[in-house]
């Protein structure tokens, strides 16, 4: 497989007035042609921020990159120009976001939004660009889409302005997409069928895919991969299979213990306990060693290494092989 997307060793902080805020701490990722990857964490492990900065749309200030590189089809994008970097932004890779509502503009209509991407990038007249937005909402499955491309966002339900939102990723047919929680904001049967339409564009149009989530539920059908990050490190990463079977670290473990199950109703759900760590104050050693039912002294002053754990799997915990089991 031909990699897309190579993160290497990504390092971004916060300066606030509070102090620095190291929100990405050396994340190393990569995303095949036609792949999909899942990040996984708690809220505020730096999942976003690392997609913020592979995009070019970080806050900044506060934010900056201050170590890495982010390889797209072989060309480190921090090293390119604004403009070389916006040419890349649209047209090769696109990011789905969370809240539709707030990332489409209000007083535009959806044909207008889906057609300006063709005007702005491709120059097409109006009345072409109409077309095509009709064409997109197809694509993504809206009902009526000839009526509906006049209306504008809030007369769409939260299902639909996120296929809107996934319509706009497409429309120039990106190479790489990146999803920031696209259904955390949904129920969950529309849920499902909004996660359902991603896969099958990620499919039908062989794009690499990175689906950002909380939720470990959500992504055992869809993607290939997992990397899960814990304050702003990859923790472990595993093909998607196996970390279901055996996770090779313990707060993936704390993970997948608190996903509720049909077969085990009735039973108390398991939670990690405590919070995830303040940012500006990381503990030294592994950050999870607060939390680890596995804490050793040495958990508590070193910082694991990511260690090999078996065919494409890594763990930064020295307890691995406890962890896994064998
Ligand atoms: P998540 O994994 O939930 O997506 P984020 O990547 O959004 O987490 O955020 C990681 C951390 O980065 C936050 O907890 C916060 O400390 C910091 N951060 C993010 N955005 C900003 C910002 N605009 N200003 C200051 N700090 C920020
Ligand atoms: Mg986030």
């Amino acid at each position: 497989m031909t990699t897309l997307l190579d993160v290497r060793d990504l390092h971004v902080e916060f300066r606030t007035r509070d102090g620095v805020a190291k929100a990405v701490n050396g994340v190393t990722y990569s995303v095949a042609e036609g792949e999909t990857l899942a990040v996984l964490g708690e809220s505020g492990s730096g999942k976003s921020v690392t997609a913020q900065a592979i995009m070019g749309i970080l806050d900044s200030p506060p934010g900056f990159v201050t170590q890495g590189e982010v390889l797209f089809q072989g060309d480190d994008l921090l090293k390119m120009s604004g403009e070389d970097r916006r040419r890349v932004r649209g047209a090769k890779m696109a990011m789905i976001f969370q809240d539709a509502l707030s990332a489409l503009n209000p007083v535009l209509s959806v044909g207008e939004q889906l057609g300006e991407m063709f005007v702005v990038h491709q120059g097409m007249s109006r009345k072409d660009a109409r077309n095509k937005a009709v064409e997109l909402m197809d694509l993504v499955r809206i009902p009526a889409a000839r009526q509906r491309v006049r209306e504008f966002p809030h007369q769409f339900s939260g299902g639909m302005r996120q296929r809107v939102m996934i319509a706009m990723a497409m429309a120039l047919e990106p190479d790489l997409i990146i999803a920031d929680e696209p259904t955390t904001a949904l129920d969950v049967t529309v849920q499902a069928q909004v996660m359902d339409l991603l896969a099958d564009l990620q499919r039908e149009y062989n794009m690499g895919l990175i689906l950002i989530t909380h939720d470990l539920g959500v992504v055992a059908d869809v993607a290939d991969k997992i990397a899960v990050m814990y304050a702003g490190r990859i923790v472990e990463t595993s093909p998607v299979h196996e970390i279901y079977k055996r996770p090779a670290h313990p707060y993936t473990k704390g993970l997948l213990d608190s996903i509720p199950r049909l077969d085990q109703k009735g039973r108390e759900l398991y939670a990690i306990k405590g919070l995830p760590p303040n940012l500006l104050r990381i503990p030294p050693g592994c950050a999870f060693n607060p939390r680890c039912p596995m804490a050793q002294d040495i958990c508590r002053t070193d910082v694991p290494p990511l260690y090999d754990v078996g065919p494409e799997r890594a763990s930064a915990c020295y307890f691995w092989k406890e962890t896994l089991g064998d």
